[in-house]
């Protein structure tokens, strides 16, 4: 049969770090194309195209820099042109960019691609009704394809350097192989469960909690405080996941995009850091300030998906069994301080 085109949408920070993963792995086998198209939202970084800048270098050297991306992986600025003949289509851009991205491909994907989401934290709520669509299902119901989702305890810079990581795919038995043999490789460690939307949503929701955990480094709590407010929002996020899907696994949390996901973004993640500065700053900065001032272009999720999380809490009227998301999404929009945020879970102290 015919070799397989894959087309990966987005190339940040995890945009290239998986491209690196994909372009190896589809060089090593026969069932892929071997060269692999990366769709670039184009910019010009110091004078050039950064779609010339990956093709000759080698290198994002904006979004992932010090690292070299493997040859067969092109960097392509028209959106159509890439999804053009792809068999897989691998979603891995910022989750506000997604509907656009969908809007832009509709009619140009095949009737029998198969979408990968490693998307993390797209939660759509209706605001009449408190309903919700995830990425995935955002994807299936746009392209009419089905899709898999792929998230983890994936810091990109740790993967880029094939530091070793697990991630978990949640996916239909039919998808799982070829996906799995796209995306496995000795250092990246890939396990598969059929519960798709728990793993998207251990993924979207740790954004959430690891803006705690960056409040509490920038107050200076030891790190039993810390592992307090974590233990906390892991049950939190347990419990919203149960509470929307009942029939989620509840052994997911404990694959790589449950606990492990949240400790390494509440240790190394963006979502932490940013959260340090807030607290530190006490109310003097904007999270769009210390977004552009931190982060060199990347994006911050974990604000706007504490918003749409606190939307679908309130618009259910189940504020009284997520008392922590609750006062995160007040200390994340100003209405409280982040010191305001421990006293949910008992501490007394912090005034
Ligand atoms: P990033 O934070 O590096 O974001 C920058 C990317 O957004 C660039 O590719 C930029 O070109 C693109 N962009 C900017 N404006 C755009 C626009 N208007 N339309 C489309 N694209 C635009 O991105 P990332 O780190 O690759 O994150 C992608 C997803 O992967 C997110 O959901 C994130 O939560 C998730 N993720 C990130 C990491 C990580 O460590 N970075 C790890 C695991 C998962
Ligand atoms: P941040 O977006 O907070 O950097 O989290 C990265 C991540 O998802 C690690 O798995």
């Amino acid at each position: 049969s015919k070799a397989l085109k894959v087309a990966v949408l987005g190339s940040g920070n995890w945009g290239c770090a998986i491209a690196k993963i994909i372009a190896r792995n589809a060089l090593r086998r026969t069932e892929f194309q071997k060269d692999v198209a990366m769709w670039v939202h184009e910019e010009t970084v110091e004078g050039r195209k950064l779609t010339d800048i990956i093709n000759e270098e080698h290198e994002n050297v904006k979004y992932l820099p010090g690292v070299e991306l493997p040859h067969n992986l092109h960097a392509e600025s028209e959106v159509t042109t890439c999804v053009r003949d792809a068999h897989i289509l691998v979603f891995v851009l910022p989750h506000q960019f997604l509907p656009g991205l969908l809007k832009s491909i509709k009619g140009a994907v095949l009737a029998d691609a198969v979408g990968v989401s490693l998307v993390k934290g797209y939660l759509e709520i209706d605001r009449q009704t408190g309903s919700l669509t995830t990425g995935t299902q955002l994807i299936e119901a746009e392209l009419g394809i089905p899709c898999a989702v792929l998230n983890g305890a994936n810091v990109a810079t740790d993967v880029a350097h094939d530091h070793f990581a697990e991630a978990t795919l949640g996916c239909t038995s039919d998808q799982s192989q070829v996906l799995w043999n796209l995306l496995n490789t000795p250092q990246f460690s890939v396990r598969t469960t059929p519960d798709i939307l728990g793993v998207e949503l251990f993924g979207g929701l740790k954004n959430v909690v690891a803006l705690a955990a960056g409040f509490s480094d920038g107050l200076g709590f030891p790190p039993n405080t810390k592992a307090a407010i974590l233990r906390r929002g892991l049950q939190e996020m347990a419990r919203l996941i149960k509470e929307l899907y009942p029939s989620s696994s509840p052994d997911t949390l404990l694959e790589s995009c449950g606990l492990a996901d949240l400790l390494t973004t509440s240790y190394s993640g963006r979502n932490r850091l940013c959260a340090e500065a807030f607290a530190v700053a006490s109310g003097t900065k904007s999270w769009e300030d210390i977004e552009k001032e931190l982060l060199q272009g990347q994006k911050l999720q974990g604000p706007s998906t504490c918003a749409d999380v606190w939307a679908m809490i309130e618009k259910r009227g189940l504020e009284n069994k997520f008392p922590l998301f609750t006062a995160i999404q007040r200390a994340v929009t100003k209405e409280i301080t982040p010191e305001g945020v421990f006293k949910c879970i008992g501490l007394v102290s912090a005034t």
